[in-house]
C-alpha cells in the first residue's frame, strides 16, 4: 500500500481518546496535527483548558488483570498507551481501581503531547471535517454542534446520535433458564428468551418500578423524553396495565409449558451470537442500578442476574458503528477518516482511549503506507472493536469493555473467576504474537510475564506460526465491510409494537425506528452503590464522589 495524504495525521479533539491516538502516531514518527477547542471553546462539562480532562470520577475502573477494564489498560500499556502511562503515574490509592489525581494525570497528558517533536496543538474547534490526508476525529459524547453537523451530512442523519438510551443486558450463565420459554410473538422462532409472568408477579413487579428510586439528572444531562422511548418505571406509571399491554404484552405467546399465554412476559434478546448476553428488551430506565438490579431481579428467571451493562438515558454523541465504521477505526464512507473515542459507541474513558489508540496506529500506518491492522477478538481491545462494528445496526448502543464480548473458552471453563483469569491470559498470550507479528511498539505492561507459564493458547500459536486467527484476517486494508450480524429483530406484521421504541437519534425520535432496548442516564453513584455490584466489586473500592456520574462498570470491572 503507499503513503497516503500529506504525510500527516490531523487528530480532532483532545480528549482521551484524541490524546492517545496523536500520540500513537507520533511515537510511529508521523508527524500530527491536534485541534482542541477548549479553552476557546468550552463543552458544558468540562472545566479547564487541559488535555484529556476527566469530566467526571476519578477512577479509570479495576487495575486487576483479571477484570476486564484491568485486561484492557494492560494490553494498552504493553501498546505504549499515553493515558494509561499517564493514569499510573497520577495514581491514588484506590483499592483494586486505577484511580488518579485528576489535575495531575491531565496536566501529564497535556505536557507529554505539547513536548512531543512530532505533536503540534492547535486550540480552535474544527468546524468541518478536513479532506487532506489521515484524520482521526475523537471529538467525544459533546462534540462540537458545527462538526456534528458535518458528520451527520457525511456519514448520514439516520447514524449520528445525540442521545443514548440503553437496557440492561445480563449474563446468560446467570439466567435460571428453566424459568423461561423461547418464541418471537406470532413466530415458532427462538428469537427471544421469554420470562412469563403471572398476575401476582406482574403486581409485585409493578409496584416495585413504579415507587423505585431514581437518578436525578444534572441539568446538562436533562434530555425530553419522547413517547416511543419512555423510561420503563415512566411508561408503568401510566397505569397498572400500561406495561402489560406494551412491552410487556404476551400476545402472541403461549408458555409451552402451561400451553397458555402467560399475564405478562418480559422478552430478552440475545446480545450476540455465542447467546451468552442478553438484554431486557424496552428496559431503557432512569432507575439507579442497585435499584435496577433489586427490581429487575424480581423477573422471573432473572432471580440471581447478573448485569454486565445496566440501563441508562443520557446525552452522547455517537455513530451508530455497525454502519459507518469498519474494526480498523476507518469510517466506511472515507478511507483516510477515522473515528476515535466514544464518538464510535465505545462507553467509558478507557474504552475512549482505547479507540484513541488504535485509530491512531492506523491512521500513522496508512501515512507510512503499511497495511492496516484489526486486533485479534480474543483480545479486549480486539473485542471492542468486533463488538460495535458487527453489532445489530437496528440495535446498537454503545458499549464498554466486559468478558462478554471476548468470544468463549473452548472448552467452556468453570467457575466464571477461573473463566474471567484464562480469557485474561488466552488476551495476553494473543496479543504478545500480534505484537511481534507486525513488529508493533511495546511498551511495559504492569503484569509482565503473569500469563506466561500457561500454555499458549490455540489463537496466539496459530498467530506465532504465522497464521490468521480464526474468525478475522488481521490486515485490514478495506476488506472490512462486512457487516454480519446474529441478532433478529421481532415485529408483528403491519404492527408497530410498543416494545420497540425508538432511540433518540439526531436529537429526536425516530418513529419508524425499532431500537426497542436501549436507554439511559449517568447516574450519580456514591462509593456504597459502585461497591455494591457483587461479585468481586466489593474488594474494589470504586468510589466516587457524591456527585460524580456513574460509570458502566461491567461485573467484576
Ligand atoms: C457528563 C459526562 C460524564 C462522564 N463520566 C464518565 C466517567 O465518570 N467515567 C467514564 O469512564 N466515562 C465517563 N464519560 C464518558 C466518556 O468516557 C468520557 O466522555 C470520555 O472523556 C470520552 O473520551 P473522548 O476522548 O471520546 O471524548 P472527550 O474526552 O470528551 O474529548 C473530546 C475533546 O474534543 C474536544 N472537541 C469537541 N468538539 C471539537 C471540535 N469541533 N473541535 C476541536 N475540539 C473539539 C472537546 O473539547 C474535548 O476535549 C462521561 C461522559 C459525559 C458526557
Amino acid at each position: 500500500m503507499s503513503s497516503v495524504g500529506s504525510g500527516r495525521v490531523i487528530v480532532i479533539g483532545g480528549g482521551l481518546a484524541g490524546c492517545e491516538a496523536a500520540w500513537q502516531a507520533a511515537q510511529l514518527g508521523v508527524p500530527v496535527l491536534l485541534y482542541e477547542m477548549r479553552p476557546r471553546v468550552m463543552t458544558p462539562t468540562h472545566k479547564t483548558g487541559d488535555l484529556a480532562e476527566l469530566v467526571c470520577s476519578n477512577s479509570l475502573r479495576s487495575d486487576l488483570i483479571d477484570k476486564p477494564a484491568g485486561l484492557l489498560k494492560e494490553e494498552m500499556r504493553r501498546l505504549g498507551s499515553l493515558i494509561v502511562g499517564c493514569a499510573d503515574r497520577a495514581a491514588i490509592p484506590g483499592g483494586g481501581a486505577l484511580t488518579v489525581d485528576r489535575t495531575k494525570f491531565a496536566q501529564a497528558v497535556t505536557e507529554a503531547i505539547q513536548d512531543h517533536p512530532h505533536i503540534t496543538v492547535v486550540r480552535t474547534a474544527v468546524t468541518d471535517i478536513p479532506d487532506d490526508g489521515p484524520t482521526v476525529i475523537a471529538t467525544g459524547p459533546l462534540t462540537h454542534e458545527a462538526l456534528a453537523e458535518a458528520l451527520r451530512r457525511l456519514i448520514g442523519s439516520d447514524f449520528l446520535y445525540f442521545y443514548d438510551a440503553v437496557s440492561p443486558i445480563v449474563d446468560a450463565e446467570t439466567i435460571d433458564f428453566e424459568r423461561c420459554f423461547w418464541g418471537a410473538r406470532y413466530r415458532d422462532e427462538p428469537a427471544y428468551l421469554n420470562c412469563p409472568m403471572t398476575e401476582e408477579e406482574y403486581r409485585r413487579f409493578w409496584e416495585a418500578l413504579t415507587t423505585a428510586e431514581r437518578h436525578v439528572p444534572h441539568d446538562f444531562e436533562q434530555i425530553p423524553f419522547f413517547e416511543g422511548c419512555l423510561p420503563i418505571e415512566e411508561m408503568a406509571r401510566r397505569g397498572y396495565l400500561t406495561l402489560a399491554y406494551g412491552p410487556l404484552r404476551p400476545t402472541g405467546l403461549r408458555d409451552p409449558r402451561t400451553g397458555r399465554r402467560p399475564f405478562a412476559v418480559v422478552q430478552l434478546r440475545p446480545e450476540n451470537a455465542e447467546r451468552t448476553m442478553f438484554n431486557l428488551v424496552g428496559f431503557q430506565t432512569t432507575l439507579r442500578w442497585s435499584e435496577q438490579r433489586r427490581v429487575f431481579r424480581l423477573i422471573p428467571g432473572l432471580e440471581h442476574a447478573e448485569f454486565l451493562r445496566f440501563g441508562y438515558i443520557h446525552r452522547n454523541t455517537y455513530v451508530n458503528a455497525p454502519v459507518a465504521l469498519r474494526p480498523t477505526y476507518q469510517t466506511k464512507v472515507r478511507d483516510d477518516l477515522f473515528l476515535a473515542g466514544q464518538l464510535t459507541g465505545v462507553e467509558g474513558y478507557i474504552e475512549s482511549a482505547a479507540a484513541g489508540l488504535m485509530a491512531g496506529i492506523n491512521a500513522a500506518r496508512l501515512v507510512r503506507g503499511e497495511p492496516l491492522l484489526v486486533w485479534p477478538r480474543e483480545t479486549a481491545l480486539g473485542a471492542l472493536a468486533h463488538y460495535i462494528t458487527t453489532a445489530d445496526p437496528k440495535h446498537f448502543a454503545p458499549m464498554n469493555i466486559h468478558f462478554g464480548l471476548l468470544p468463549p473458552l473452548d472448552p467452556p471453563v468453570r467457575p466464571k473467576d477461573r473463566r474471567y483469569r484464562q480469557m485474561a491470559v488466552r488476551a495476553l498470550q494473543t496479543l504478545e504474537a500480534f505484537i511481534r507479528r507486525h513488529g508493533l511498539r511495546r511498551g511495559v505492561g504492569k503484569y509482565e510475564g503473569w500469563e506466561t507459564g500457561h500454555e499458549l493458547s490455540g489463537v496466539a500459536a496459530r498467530l506465532r506460526d504465522g497464521g490468521p486467527a480464526p474468525g478475522h484476517g488481521h490486515e485490514d486494508p478495506q476488506a472490512q465491510d462486512d457487516d454480519e450480524d446474529s441478532d433478529e429483530t421481532h415485529q408483528e406484521p403491519g404492527r408497530k409494537s410498543t416494545d420497540q421504541v425508538g432511540r433518540h437519534r439526531g436529537g429526536h425520535h425516530a418513529p419508524g425506528d425499532q431500537a426497542e432496548d436501549d436507554a439511559s442516564m449517568r447516574e450519580p453513584q456514591d462509593g456504597q452503590e459502585r461497591r455494591g455490584l457483587g461479585d468481586g466489586h466489593e474488594k474494589l473500592g470504586q468510589v466516587d464522589g457524591p456527585d460524580s456520574l456513574a460509570w458502566m462498570v461491567a461485573p467484576g470491572d
